[in-house]
């Protein structure tokens, strides 16, 4: 097949969900309007704002509650003035990552398995990110250096599974997306391929009959690995963009990371695993949040991390239940909890 000459290329007619991400809600001003929410109850952070800029996409705005800052999606997204807090023990690599990055793109940490860093943007930005840091622009995918990547893991045979991971791999186009899954599926070692993407949460009108086509019929076994925090997230769109995704074969699952005030109480959890489950998304993680400079105020204890977990599991059948993580540095695995 005919490679693209770049990754980036717009069809002439950009499709709805294209729009979409090119119409952002980039200014907290645009969205205290549309949330009718009162500016001087809770401001925003402007140097939280110039480090990393809000970044909201419509839908997923659409699902927050009018005139509430205790929304649980609001708080997500929101550039609080808390991300000014400097605390020592949150710094901007917390998982040492420039030490597993042997090229641009790709990041080789765990035996098995390696993720590439698929995409230069997310659809939103997540304050609790710990990739708020990361310099994806530098991590840009370039035809040159995908081709580095593909060598590389072509080169290694203990290399069975890729990951295709943030910036979110579905941001890309559809041409693109179908490019890279044909190039590793053509790699004989490889047979998973695993897609790591907040889109069908986010503006679920991602999940485009093209799409579909393209993850369809594969010769690899596709994995995606969905990220919702919040049953509230869970709208109609985002149920039958998943359901689609179910119908074609795909493995569906769900990290989530406890945030503080967005869902770290039982309830919560155990209503976000029932509703992912009836769209055929089984929990995968639950992460404790990363400590990352400027998401202080997110932070979740273990011991409370913990008795959230033990309540799921007298509540839940133990395949709802997440298991409960953290990334160490250094370590061939995520940490399990508990
Ligand atoms: C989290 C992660 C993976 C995937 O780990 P799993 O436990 O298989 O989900 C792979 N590579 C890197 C660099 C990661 O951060
Ligand atoms: S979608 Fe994932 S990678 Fe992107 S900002 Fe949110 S948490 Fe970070």
């Amino acid at each position: 097949m005919n490679k693209p000459e770049t990754l980036i290329i717009q069809s002439d007619q950009p499709e709805k969900w294209q729009k979409i991400l090119s119409d952002l809600i980039t200014d907290p001003k645009d969205l205290l309007d549309y949330l009718q929410l009162d500016e001087a109850q809770r401001p925003a952070s402007l140097m939280a704002q110039t480090q990393f800029p809000m970044k909201v996409p419509m839908p997923f705005a659409a699902k927050m509650r009018k005139a509430d800052w205790g929304d649980p999606l609001l708080k997500q997204i929101w550039p609080a003035t808390e991300e000014e807090i400097v605390d020592s023990r949150y710094v901007t690599d917390p998982l040492a990552e420039a030490d597993s990055n042997p090229m641009s793109g790709l990041l080789h940490k765990y035996h098995g398995r390696v993720l590439l860093t698929a995409a230069p943007h997310c659809a939103v930005h997540c304050r609790y990110c710990f990739r708020r840091h990361f310099d994806y622009e530098e991590n840009a995918p370039s035809r040159v250096l995908w081709q580095r990547c593909f060598d590389y893991i072509g080169a290694d045979n203990s290399i069975e599974e890729v990951i295709l991971s943030g910036g979110d791999p579905l941001a890309l186009a559809d041409k693109q997306i179908g490019w890279l899954l044909d190039e590793l599926e053509s790699i004989h070692h490889i047979t998973t391929i695993r897609i790591h993407t907040r889109l069908p949460i986010v503006i679920p009108q991602r999940i485009t009959n093209e799409l579909i086509e393209i993850l369809s019929l594969r010769k690899v076994k596709i994995v995606m690995v969905i990220h919702c925090n919040h049953a509230q997230e869970l709208c109609s769109d985002s149920r039958h963009a998943l359901n689609t995704l179910s119908s074609i074969g795909l493995i569906l699952m769900n990290q989530s990371v406890v945030l503080k005030d967005v869902n770290d109480n039982a309830d919560c959890l155990v209503e976000l695993s029932r509703k992912l489950f009836s769209v055929s998304v089984l929990p995968y993680y639950l992460h404790l949040p990363d400590e990352v400079a400027g998401t202080a105020h997110f932070d979740v204890s273990r011991n409370r991390a913990l008795n959230l977990i033990a309540q799921m599991q007298t509540r839940l059948p133990g395949y709802l239940v997440p298991k409960l993580v953290k990334e160490e540095p250094g370590q061939p695995s995520k940490t399990r909890i508990g």
